[in-house]
Protein backbone atom coordinates (compact mmCIF):
# COMPACT_ATOMS: atom_id res chain seq x y z
CA UNK A 1 0.00 0.00 0.00
CA UNK A 2 1.25 3.19 -0.82
CA UNK A 3 0.25 6.30 1.51
CA UNK A 4 0.81 10.04 0.08
CA UNK A 5 0.79 12.85 2.44
CA UNK A 6 0.26 16.64 0.99
CA UNK A 7 1.53 19.44 3.22
CA UNK A 8 3.06 22.24 3.95
CA UNK A 9 5.20 20.35 6.63
CA UNK A 10 6.69 17.59 5.69
CA UNK A 11 9.79 17.78 7.68
CA UNK A 12 6.78 16.85 10.83
CA UNK A 13 6.74 13.34 9.55
CA UNK A 14 10.46 12.42 9.79
CA UNK A 15 10.13 11.49 13.74
CA UNK A 16 6.80 9.49 12.25
CA UNK A 17 9.03 6.86 9.88
CA UNK A 18 12.07 6.72 11.27
CA UNK A 19 10.79 5.24 14.73
CA UNK A 20 9.54 1.77 16.16
CA UNK A 21 7.24 -0.14 14.07
CA UNK A 22 6.42 2.15 11.70
CA UNK A 23 10.29 2.27 11.00
CA UNK A 24 10.21 -1.70 10.43
CA UNK A 25 6.96 -2.00 8.54
CA UNK A 26 7.94 0.94 5.98
CA UNK A 27 11.60 -0.85 5.99
CA UNK A 28 10.54 -4.13 4.93
CA UNK A 29 7.76 -3.05 2.50
CA UNK A 30 4.85 -3.36 4.31
CA UNK A 31 3.60 0.18 2.81
CA UNK A 32 5.70 3.17 1.80
CA UNK A 33 4.53 6.70 2.79
CA UNK A 34 5.21 9.68 0.29
CA UNK A 35 5.36 13.28 1.88
CA UNK A 36 5.10 16.22 -0.73
CA UNK A 37 5.30 19.59 -0.04
CA UNK A 38 2.43 21.57 -0.99
CA UNK A 39 4.59 24.63 -1.57
CA UNK A 40 6.60 22.76 -4.13
CA UNK A 41 3.75 23.48 -6.12
CA UNK A 42 2.97 26.53 -5.70
CA UNK A 43 2.67 29.15 -8.64
CA UNK A 44 2.89 32.60 -6.80
CA UNK A 45 5.77 34.52 -7.41
CA UNK A 46 6.27 34.78 -3.71
CA UNK A 47 6.21 31.42 -3.17
CA UNK A 48 2.80 31.51 -0.55
CA UNK A 49 0.29 29.47 -0.55
CA UNK A 50 -2.15 30.76 1.88
CA UNK A 51 -3.81 34.24 1.60
CA UNK A 52 -6.70 35.94 3.97
CA UNK A 53 -9.96 35.19 3.43
CA UNK A 54 -12.00 36.71 0.82
CA UNK A 55 -14.48 38.80 2.77
CA UNK A 56 -12.27 39.16 5.91
CA UNK A 57 -11.95 37.01 8.80
CA UNK A 58 -9.28 35.63 11.10
CA UNK A 59 -5.92 34.34 9.99
CA UNK A 60 -4.71 32.49 6.51
CA UNK A 61 -6.47 30.33 4.47
CA UNK A 62 -4.40 27.84 1.99
CA UNK A 63 -5.34 28.87 -1.16
CA UNK A 64 -6.13 25.69 -4.34
CA UNK A 65 -4.09 26.16 -6.72
CA UNK A 66 -1.05 24.51 -4.82
CA UNK A 67 -2.96 21.95 -2.95
CA UNK A 68 -4.77 20.77 -6.33
CA UNK A 69 -1.66 20.84 -8.55
CA UNK A 70 0.17 18.83 -5.42
CA UNK A 71 -3.00 16.49 -5.98
CA UNK A 72 -3.01 15.63 -9.38
CA UNK A 73 0.73 15.34 -9.73
CA UNK A 74 0.79 12.45 -7.27
CA UNK A 75 -2.11 10.83 -7.15
CA UNK A 76 -3.40 7.53 -8.60
CA UNK A 77 -5.92 6.80 -10.63
CA UNK A 78 -6.90 4.33 -8.04
CA UNK A 79 -5.98 6.26 -5.29
CA UNK A 80 -8.75 7.31 -2.46
CA UNK A 81 -8.19 10.85 -1.93
CA UNK A 82 -9.31 12.29 2.27
CA UNK A 83 -9.10 15.77 3.30
CA UNK A 84 -8.20 16.10 7.09
CA UNK A 85 -11.39 18.53 8.12
CA UNK A 86 -12.91 19.05 11.98
CA UNK A 87 -16.19 18.59 9.31
CA UNK A 88 -15.49 14.89 8.13
CA UNK A 89 -17.00 11.38 8.80
CA UNK A 90 -15.52 10.75 12.38
CA UNK A 91 -12.23 8.24 11.71
CA UNK A 92 -12.39 4.90 14.16
CA UNK A 93 -11.05 1.27 13.59
CA UNK A 94 -13.53 0.47 11.02
CA UNK A 95 -12.69 2.89 8.91
CA UNK A 96 -8.91 2.09 9.53
CA UNK A 97 -9.86 -1.57 8.13
CA UNK A 98 -11.54 0.13 5.09
CA UNK A 99 -8.46 2.12 4.11
CA UNK A 100 -5.92 -1.41 4.92
CA UNK A 101 -7.48 -2.67 1.73
CA UNK A 102 -6.77 0.33 -0.39
CA UNK A 103 -3.53 0.13 -2.88
CA UNK A 104 -3.78 3.59 -2.83
CA UNK A 105 -4.55 6.70 -0.25
CA UNK A 106 -3.99 10.61 -0.57
CA UNK A 107 -4.07 12.53 2.71
CA UNK A 108 -4.53 16.04 2.18
CA UNK A 109 -3.90 17.96 5.27
CA UNK A 110 -4.83 21.73 5.89
CA UNK A 111 -2.92 23.95 8.19
CA UNK A 112 -3.79 27.50 9.58
CA UNK A 113 -7.52 28.50 9.40
CA UNK A 114 -8.22 26.08 7.06
CA UNK A 115 -8.37 25.49 3.52
CA UNK A 116 -10.17 27.10 0.52
CA UNK A 117 -13.52 25.42 0.20
CA UNK A 118 -13.11 24.25 -3.73
CA UNK A 119 -10.49 21.82 -2.43
CA UNK A 120 -13.11 19.61 -1.37
CA UNK A 121 -15.09 18.37 -4.16
CA UNK A 122 -10.89 17.10 -5.05
CA UNK A 123 -11.38 14.75 -2.01
CA UNK A 124 -13.36 11.36 -2.08
CA UNK A 125 -13.92 12.41 1.61
CA UNK A 126 -13.29 14.55 4.46
CA UNK A 127 -12.60 13.01 7.58
CA UNK A 128 -12.09 14.04 11.14
CA UNK A 129 -10.25 12.08 14.01
CA UNK A 130 -12.13 13.94 16.58
CA UNK A 131 -14.48 16.60 17.69
CA UNK A 132 -11.90 19.10 18.90
CA UNK A 133 -9.69 21.59 16.67
CA UNK A 134 -5.96 20.99 15.86
CA UNK A 135 -3.58 23.76 14.55
CA UNK A 136 -3.00 21.12 11.16
CA UNK A 137 -4.23 18.17 9.64
CA UNK A 138 -0.48 16.82 9.54
CA UNK A 139 -1.57 15.21 13.36
CA UNK A 140 -4.05 13.09 11.98
CA UNK A 141 -2.75 12.17 8.70
CA UNK A 142 0.29 10.42 11.09
CA UNK A 143 -3.01 8.63 13.48
CA UNK A 144 -4.63 7.05 10.14
CA UNK A 145 -1.30 6.38 8.61
CA UNK A 146 -0.16 4.37 11.58
CA UNK A 147 -3.61 2.56 12.49
CA UNK A 148 -4.00 1.75 8.74
CA UNK A 149 -0.48 0.55 8.73
CA UNK A 150 0.33 -1.21 11.52
CA UNK A 151 -3.41 -3.60 9.98
CA UNK A 152 -1.21 -4.25 6.99
CA UNK A 153 0.24 -7.99 6.90
CA UNK A 154 3.68 -8.12 8.01
CA UNK A 155 3.86 -4.96 10.21
CA UNK A 156 2.92 -6.55 13.16
CA UNK A 157 1.89 -10.21 14.65
CA UNK A 158 -1.84 -11.03 13.43
CA UNK A 159 -1.83 -12.86 17.05
CA UNK A 160 -1.22 -9.09 18.41
CA UNK A 161 -4.36 -7.82 16.07
CA UNK A 162 -6.80 -10.52 17.06
CA UNK A 163 -8.26 -9.38 20.81
CA UNK A 164 -7.47 -5.72 20.20
CA UNK A 165 -9.61 -3.29 21.23
CA UNK A 166 -12.66 -2.06 18.40
CA UNK A 167 -12.38 -5.93 17.50
CA UNK A 168 -16.28 -6.73 17.37
CA UNK A 169 -16.74 -3.97 19.28
CA UNK A 170 -15.31 -4.43 22.29
CA UNK A 171 -12.25 -3.52 23.91
CA UNK A 172 -9.49 -5.42 25.11
CA UNK A 173 -9.18 -6.80 28.30
CA UNK A 174 -6.38 -5.64 30.75
CA UNK A 175 -2.72 -6.90 30.32
CA UNK A 176 0.24 -7.16 33.18
CA UNK A 177 3.55 -7.74 33.73
CA UNK A 178 5.69 -9.09 36.15
CA UNK A 179 6.41 -8.79 38.91
CA UNK A 180 2.97 -10.63 40.33
CA UNK A 181 2.68 -7.75 43.28
CA UNK A 182 3.42 -4.46 42.26
CA UNK A 183 2.66 -1.57 45.22
CA UNK A 184 -0.20 -4.25 46.54
CA UNK A 185 -1.97 -4.69 43.63
CA UNK A 186 -1.52 -8.75 42.09
CA UNK A 187 -1.70 -10.11 38.90
CA UNK A 188 -4.72 -12.20 38.39
CA UNK A 189 -3.97 -15.89 39.53
CA UNK A 190 -6.07 -17.25 36.58
CA UNK A 191 -3.02 -15.75 34.39
CA UNK A 192 -0.85 -18.06 35.92
CA UNK A 193 -2.88 -21.34 35.58
CA UNK A 194 -1.88 -22.48 32.42
CA UNK A 195 -5.08 -23.08 31.37
CA UNK A 196 -5.70 -21.38 28.17
CA UNK A 197 -9.61 -22.08 27.77
CA UNK A 198 -9.71 -20.91 31.17
CA UNK A 199 -7.42 -17.94 30.38
CA UNK A 200 -9.40 -16.67 27.41
CA UNK A 201 -12.77 -16.78 28.86
CA UNK A 202 -11.80 -15.13 31.70
CA UNK A 203 -10.58 -12.83 29.18
CA UNK A 204 -13.52 -12.51 27.38
CA UNK A 205 -15.62 -11.77 30.70
CA UNK A 206 -13.03 -8.74 31.48
CA UNK A 207 -13.45 -7.20 27.98
CA UNK A 208 -17.26 -7.40 28.00
CA UNK A 209 -17.29 -5.89 31.48
CA UNK A 210 -14.56 -2.90 30.25
CA UNK A 211 -16.85 -2.41 27.48
CA UNK A 212 -20.00 -2.58 29.34
CA UNK A 213 -18.23 0.40 31.97
CA UNK A 214 -16.59 2.43 29.76
CA UNK A 215 -18.13 2.54 26.18
CA UNK A 216 -21.60 1.95 27.05
CA UNK A 217 -22.25 3.20 23.02
CA UNK A 218 -19.95 0.26 21.79
CA UNK A 219 -21.73 -2.61 24.63
CA UNK A 220 -25.44 -1.94 23.28
CA UNK A 221 -24.08 -2.81 19.59
CA UNK A 222 -23.04 -5.87 21.15
CA UNK A 223 -25.24 -9.09 20.67
CA UNK A 224 -24.58 -11.37 23.81
CA UNK A 225 -23.97 -15.04 23.58
CA UNK A 226 -26.02 -16.51 26.30
CA UNK A 227 -22.29 -17.61 27.33
CA UNK A 228 -21.19 -13.83 27.57
CA UNK A 229 -24.65 -13.01 30.01
CA UNK A 230 -23.16 -15.84 32.33
CA UNK A 231 -20.09 -14.11 32.53
CA UNK A 232 -21.53 -10.69 33.40
CA UNK A 233 -23.42 -12.16 35.82
CA UNK A 234 -20.18 -14.01 37.34
CA UNK A 235 -18.45 -11.03 36.88
CA UNK A 236 -21.28 -8.90 39.02
CA UNK A 237 -21.74 -10.99 41.39
CA UNK A 238 -18.25 -10.82 42.56
CA UNK A 239 -17.72 -14.54 43.47
CA UNK A 240 -15.01 -16.56 41.38
CA UNK A 241 -16.90 -19.33 39.30
CA UNK A 242 -16.13 -22.89 39.75
CA UNK A 243 -14.45 -23.22 35.98
CA UNK A 244 -12.01 -20.82 37.75
CA UNK A 245 -11.26 -22.47 40.68
CA UNK A 246 -11.46 -25.78 39.04
CA UNK A 247 -8.77 -24.17 36.72
CA UNK A 248 -6.34 -22.43 39.41
CA UNK A 249 -6.00 -26.16 41.18
CA UNK A 250 -5.84 -28.11 38.06
CA UNK A 251 -3.47 -25.70 36.67
CA UNK A 252 0.28 -25.09 36.28
CA UNK A 253 2.16 -24.53 39.56
CA UNK A 254 2.28 -20.48 40.12
CA UNK A 255 5.63 -18.73 38.86
CA UNK A 256 5.31 -15.81 40.93
CA UNK A 257 8.59 -13.07 40.64
N1 LIG B 1 -11.13 26.93 10.86
C1 LIG B 1 -11.34 25.52 10.81
C2 LIG B 1 -12.66 25.18 11.50
O1 LIG B 1 -13.10 25.94 12.34
O2 LIG B 1 -13.22 24.11 11.19
C3 LIG B 1 -10.23 24.77 11.52
C4 LIG B 1 -8.97 24.79 10.76
S1 LIG B 1 -7.70 23.89 11.56
C5 LIG B 1 -6.99 25.10 12.60
C6 LIG B 1 -6.51 23.67 10.30
C7 LIG B 1 -6.52 22.31 9.64
O3 LIG B 1 -6.25 21.32 10.60
C8 LIG B 1 -7.82 21.88 9.01
O4 LIG B 1 -7.95 22.40 7.70
C9 LIG B 1 -7.68 20.37 8.98
O5 LIG B 1 -6.93 19.93 7.86
C10 LIG B 1 -6.86 20.10 10.23
N2 LIG B 1 -7.68 19.66 11.38
C11 LIG B 1 -7.91 20.34 12.53
N3 LIG B 1 -8.66 19.64 13.37
C12 LIG B 1 -8.92 18.45 12.77
C13 LIG B 1 -9.65 17.29 13.14
N4 LIG B 1 -10.29 17.20 14.29
N5 LIG B 1 -9.68 16.25 12.27
C14 LIG B 1 -9.04 16.32 11.08
N6 LIG B 1 -8.34 17.41 10.67
C15 LIG B 1 -8.28 18.46 11.50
Amino acid sequence: MNITILTLFPEMFQGFATNSIMKRALGKGVASINVVNIRDYTKDKYNRTDTPPVGGGAGLIEKAQPIVDALNANRKPNSHVILMSPRGRTYNEKVAQEYAQLEDLVIICGHYEGIDERVNSYADELISIGDYVLTGGEIPAMAIADSVIRLLDGAITKESLDDESFNDNLLEYPQYTEPYEFEGMRVPDILYSGNHTAIDKWRRKQSLALTRQYRPDLFAKLTLSKQDKKLLAEYDSGETPKWEIEALEKGKKFVHK
